[in-house]
């Protein structure tokens, strides 16, 4: 265990400086085993303006977001920085969230991959031209919205900042970023990259660290902020979005999920199976915002497939992401464990538990918040474990009749992030992906996501989308120009 001296204590990035905080720090520790790992700032309201003056001031001051060719040269050199460093930032990230190693490490890469996508698309930030009357010419510019605030949470922190600061920074907006406080170091290690890009200019990127509620909720509140892009909770986005209101800023929400995993009786049921696990996202432990924790089963192949389920999931390696051969990481905290072992209490009374929901204490486990995932059957539809998101290893298994009940179940949540169906059926395939109604539809596959396709949430899952032009054109305001030509 590292002694108080030699514990890193990271400081916030402002203005292109490392600034303490008058608000002093706060501890991170592994969720596997407790240890101390590092302190961070717990800034205040007042650091969080002083980021969001600092950023103005980039904004208003620098060439940034005139110049595409600086932001081009700037996110390619952070792209390659970041490769360059993708190693240690997956230790860290493993370190602070537990999850495998190998997740990490993708994780890394495609934060080093949304910028250099994004890198590609600083001169797509255009707009038209017409002759909407005769001697009339209108320009429609496209232009950066001004001071972007970037609120993220613990689950995949690199991977969620990048597809929101990567179009951020290539739109020529200048950003603030608040990680969430589990996982603060990794997004503060960035800072140091910026900071080593003479093309950044300083307080294009700021860095403040601490809990939600000043840091964040200033971010969100504050007149000199113009767009709020947050990802986390269902219910702390409603937040944002009435805190946004007071200047009516603009609002990107990604949100919570319930999503459904389908399995019809003509499916490859061994695809299907792997499908199935893969989507439940017990890799990180299920918190996973567009975890597959509703299966839906058609009743015809129930009992073999549950039999298989109850086979595969016990032999999953639970343990510390940093040990190899780990499949499940532990769950982030004490309290999210407590609210997770809750639900598994409230699924014994809704329903069957096939396998798993237990605490794992043995040996070393002891120290971290470990479970073994957990899998229910005979789960209705409006049972809570099938409504509410519960953020951790616990699936749901629910049968259906046939197509039209498939589809009912899977529209029936406040939810609509994403949706999977497993069938060799064309027209099923294709009614699946029409009238489920959720921001991504995988067919036969899942989790599919690539830089050049958006994504985002239908329903209480979100507003906006990331990822591709649209992912881009969120960070952009339009103008509309009129010239009069004279006769
Ligand atoms: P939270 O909403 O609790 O926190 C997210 C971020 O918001 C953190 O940085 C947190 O800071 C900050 N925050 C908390 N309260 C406030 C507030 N009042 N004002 C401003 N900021 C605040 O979510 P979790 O971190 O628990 O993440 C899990 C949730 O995120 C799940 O619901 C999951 O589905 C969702 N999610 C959605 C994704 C999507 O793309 N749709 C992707 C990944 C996750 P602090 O850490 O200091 O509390």
């Amino acid at each position: 265990m590292a002694t108080a001296q030699q514990v890193t204590v990271y400081k916030n990035f402002i203005a292109g400086e490392w600034r303490e905080s008058s608000g002093g720090l706060f501890d991170v520790t592994s969720p596997a085993n407790g240890e101390l790992l590092y302190r961070a700032q717990r800034s205040t309201v007042d650091d969080a303006r002083a980021a969001i003056a600092a950023a103005r001031e980039a904004f208003e001051t620098t060439e940034w977001r005139d110049d595409p060719n600086v932001r081009t040269a700037a996110l390619s050199k952070f792209s390659a920085a970041v490769h360059e460093r993708h190693q240690d930032l997956a230790t860290q990230l493993t370190r602070e969230s537990g999850k495998p190693f190998p997740i990490s490490r993708g994780e890394a890469l495609r934060l080093a991959e949304t910028t250099s996508y994004f890198a590609g698309l600083t001169r797509w930030v255009f707009g038209r031209s017409q002759i909407p009357q005769p001697n009339s010419l209108s320009i429609i510019i496209r232009e950066p919205i001004g001071v972007v605030a970037i609120i993220v949470p613990w689950n995949a922190p690199l991977a969620l900042l990048a597809r929101a600061i990567a179009p951020a920074l290539a739109a020529g907006n200048a950003v603030v970023v608040k990680p969430a406080s589990y996982t603060a170091g990794s997004t503060v290690e960035l800072g140091k990259i910026i900071e080593s890009i003479p093309e950044f200019p300083k307080g294009i990127v700021n860095i403040v660290t601490g809990p939600g509620d000043p840091v964040g909720a200033e971010l969100a509140r504050h007149d000199d902020v113009d767009m709020v892009a947050f990802t986390g909770d269902t219910a702390t986005g409603r937040e944002i979005m009435r805190l946004a209101a007071g200047n009516l800023k603009k609002v990107s929400l990604e949100l919570g999920g319930k999503s459904p995993t389908i399995v019809f009786a003509d499916a490859n049921m061994d695809r299907a199976i792997r499908g199935a696990l893969n989507a439940a996202s017990f890799y990180n432990a299920g918190q996973i915002c567009i975890a597959g924790t509703r299966v839906l089963v058609e009743a015809s192949i129930h009992d073999a497939f549950v039999e298989r389920i109850k086979e595969m999931v016990p032999k999953l390696k639970v343990g510390p992401g940093w040990e190899k051969g780990v499949e499940v990481g532990p769950v982030i905290s004490e309290s999210q464990l407590k609210k997770i072992t809750g639900y598994i209490e409230q699924g014994k009374k809704e329903a069957r538990l096939l396998v798993g929901g237990q605490r794992l204490t043995d040996g070393e486990l002891a120290k971290g918040n470990f479970l073994a995932p957990a899998v229910f059957d005979g789960v209705a539809p409006d049972a809570r474990i099938s409504q509410e998101e519960i953020f951790g290893p616990v699936v749901g298994i629910t049968t259906f009749k046939d197509l039209d009940d498939a589809i009912r179940i899977a529209n029936n949540t406040k939810y609509g992030l994403v949706a999977a169906a497993w069938t060799r059926d064309i027209n099923k395939a294709m009614k699946i992906a029409t009238r489920v109604r959720a921001g991504s539809i995988w067919i036969n596959t899942f989790g599919k996501m690539f830089q050049s396709t958006e994504m985002g949430g239908y329903k209480q899952s979100g507003l906006g989308r990331q990822y591709g032009l649209e992912g881009l054109f969120e960070y952009t305001e339009l103008k509309h120009v009129n010239i009069q030509i004279e006769k």
